[in-house]
C-alpha cells in the first residue's frame, strides 16, 4: 500500500487534516513512491502553536548548547549521505552524484551555523559619552518559517533550518509537495537521533494553502521563500501586509558570456555542465550563452559536441550524466517553450524533444536542446525555461553582451569566460546579477557567504545563509548604560 506522509508537529508525527492527496512519483520510472497531503491553514496553526510554545525555553538555552545540537546533527547527516542522496534521486531525478553534492552543500550550512556563539556576538563601545557605554545584542525573535522549491530537496531547507534554530528561534518548514520524501527522512533522523526539545522544528506538507497560512499567520515573525518569481512576489507582498520579515528568492534567466580569448576546452566543458547539469533545473543554471565576436562559432560547435555526449537516463544508474525533468507538467512546460522558440524563428540545432530511455517508458525525458540565432525580443530569450535548453546569442563586443544580459528582468547569476582580467573586472562591476562567476558556470556561494539574486530574482533585502542569515534571524537591540 502507498504510504501517506504525515506532518511533524511538536515532536510527533501527526496526520494532516487535508483531504487531498498528491502522488509523489519517481520522474525516471513513473513509480508512485508515496502520497503527500495538501495540509490546511489549521495544520499550519497547530505547527506554529507548537513552535511558539517551544520558543521561551529554546531561546533561553545557551548558544553553546544550541551549537552542540548542530554538531550532533552534522554527525547524524555525515553517516547518511548515500541514503539521503538515493532518496533525493528517487523523487527528483537528478544523478546520484548531483544528489550527494546537493546534500553536501546543505550540510555545510549545519557546519557554519554551529559557530553560533561567535557568529551571534554583538558589538560594544565604551564612553560613547562621558561614563556611558553602548552595546548591541542580537536576540532571537520567535517562530520563523521556510517555504522551499522542488529543485534542491535536501539543500534549500538546510539554508534556513540550522540558522533559525542556532539563533534561538523555532521553525516550521513547508517542503515542496513535489519532493517531500527527502525532508521526511531528514526530520525522521532529527526525531530519532537528535533529541531536540519538541516544537523547535516542525514540518507541514502541502501547497499554496499552507504557504498562505504561513504568510498570514500572526505568530510567524519571518518567512524565507525560494521558488518562482511570481510566487516569491506574492509571498513578499503578503508577508509585508502582515508585518513579517521576509526574504523571497525567485526565478532566474542566467546569462553566460564568452570572449574570444577564453580557454576553449575547459570553458565549454564547464558551461555545458552549467546548462545541462540537473537537467537545467538549477536556479544558477546557464540559459543564454552569448558568444562575443569570433567566440560564437567555436562555442556553438563545442557546446553541440558536449551536449551530444550527455548520457540521459535514470539518475540512480551508473554512467548517466543527466536525469529526467521533475514532472510531466514540467516536461510539457519546457516542450511548449521549445515550440515557441521554433515558431519565433530561432534555429533548433539540437532537438531533445523525442528523447527516450530504454526500460523507462514512463520517465519525463527531454534530451539536451540548443537554439541558435536567438534574438533578445524572443520569449525563449526572456522567460525562465528551467530545462535543458541553451539559447545562443551573438554580440560584437563585451559592452554589447553586458547590455544584452542586463536587459533581462532577472538577475540571479551571470558568468563570463575570459582570459582577460580587465574584461573580468568590467563584467563583475557592471553586470546586474547577485551571483557572478568568472570562468565559473554555476556561481554558487558557499554556506559562509550570502546567497541571493537581484531584480526579479530576489524580493527582500537580507540574503540567505552566510553572515546575512544571522541578520535575518535576529533582532538587534541597542543597550545604552550609565551607572551612577
Ligand atoms: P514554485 O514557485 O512552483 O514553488 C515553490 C514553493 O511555492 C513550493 O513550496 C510550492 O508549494 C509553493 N507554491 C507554488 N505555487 C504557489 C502559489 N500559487 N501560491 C503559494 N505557494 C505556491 O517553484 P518550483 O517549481 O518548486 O521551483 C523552481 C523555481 O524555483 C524556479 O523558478 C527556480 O529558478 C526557483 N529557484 C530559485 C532559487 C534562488 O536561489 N533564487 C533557488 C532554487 C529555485
Amino acid at each position: 500500500m502507498t504510504r501517506t506522509l504525515e506532518n511533524y508537529i511538536g515532536g510527533s508525527w501527526v496526520r494532516s487534516s487535508g483531504t487531498t492527496l498528491l502522488d509523489v512519483k519517481n520522474p525516471a520510472t513513473g513509480e508512485v513512491l508515496a502520497q503527500v497531503p495538501l495540509s490546511t491553514a489549521g495544520d499550519v496553526d497547530q505547527a506554529v502553536q507548537a513552535a511558539k510554545a517551544a520558543f521561551p525555553a529554546w531561546r533561553a538555552t545557551p548558544p553553546a548548547v544550541r551549537a552542540r545540537y548542530l554538531f550532533k546533527l552534522r554527525e547524524i547527516f555525515d553517516g547518511r549521505r548515500d541514503e539521503i542522496a538515493a532518496i533525493c534521486t528517487s523523487e527528483h531525478g537528478k544523478t546520484l552524484s548531483e544528489s550527494r553534492n546537493d546534500f553536501g552543500r546543505g550540510v555545510e550550512n549545519v557546519e557554519h551555523a554551529a559557530g553560533i556563539p561567535t557568529l551571534m556576538m554583538g558589538q560594544n563601545l565604551e564612553d560613547v559619552s562621558g561614563g556611558i557605554d553602548c552595546q548591541t545584542v542580537r536576540q532571537p525573535m520567535g517562530v520563523f518559517a521556510a517555504i522551499t522549491p522542488f529543485n534542491f530537496p535536501p539543500m534549500v531547507p538546510l539554508w534556513f533550518l540550522p540558522y533559525a534554530i542556532a539563533t534561538g528561534n523555532t521553525f516550521v518548514l513547508k517542503p515542496s509537495e513535489q519532493v517531500p520524501l527527502t525532508q521526511r527522512r531528514i526530520f525522521e533522523l532529527i526525531h530519532e537521533h537528535l533529541g531536540l526539545p519538541p516544537g523547535v522544528v516542525n514540518l507541514v506538507n502541502g501547497g499554496k494553502d499552507v504557504v498562505n497560512g504561513i504568510c498570514t499567520h500572526r505568530d510567524v515573525v519571518g518567512v524565507s521563500f525560494v521558488g518562482s518569481s511570481a510566487v516569491a512576489q506574492h509571498v513578499y507582498k503578503t508577508c509585508g501586509e502582515t508585518g513579517k520579515r521576509v526574504q523571497a528568492l525567485g526565478g532566474a534567466k542566467n546569462f553566460i558570456l564568452v570572449t574570444p580569448d577564453a580557454e576553449r576546452e575547459r570553458s565549454v566543458a564547464n558551461l555545458s555542465e552549467s546548462i545541462y547539469g540537473c537537467s537545467g533545473q538549477r536556479c544558477l543554471a546557464g540559459s543564454v550563452v552569448v558568444g562575443i565576436g569570433e567566440a560564437y562559432d567555436w562555442v556553438r560547435d563545442s557546446l553541440l559536441a558536449a551536449a551530444k555526449a550527455v548520457v540521459l537516463g535514470d539518475g540512480s544508474k551508473p554512467g548517466v550524466t543527466m536525469g529526467p525533468v521533475v514532472s510531466a507538467a514540467a516536461k510539457d512546460r519546457i516542450l511548449s517553450y521549445i515550440e515557441k522558440g521554433v515558431q519565433e524563428g530561432a534555429k533548433l540545432i539540437l532537438d531533445g524533444r523525442g528523447a527516450t530511455v530504454e526500460g523507462c517508458p514512463d520517465g519525463n525525458w527531454i534530451g539536451p536542446c540548443i537554439f541558435e540565432d536567438v534574438r533578445p525580443e524572443m520569449v525563449i530569450a526572456k522567460e525562465e525555461i528551467f530545462g535543458p535548453v541553451a539559447c545562443l546569442m551573438r554580440a560584437q563586443s563585451l559592452d554589447e553582451a553586458i547590455e544584452l544580459a542586463n536587459r533581462s528582468p532577472y538577475g540571479n547569476a551571470a558568468s563570463l569566460y575570459t582570459s582577460n582580467g580587465k574584461h573580468a573586472r568590467e563584467f563583475s562591476h557592471r553586470i546586474e546579477a547577485g551571483m557572478v562567476g568568472v570562468n565559473i558556470g554555476v556561481a554558487a556561494p558557499m554556506a559562509f557567504f550570502p546567497f541571493g539574486g537581484q531584480k526579479a530574482s530576489f524580493f527582500g533585502d537580507i540574503k540567505a545563509h552566510g553572515p546575512t542569515a544571522i541578520d535575518f534571524y535576529t533582532e538587534r537591540k541597542i543597550v545604552i548604560t550609565r551607572w551612577f
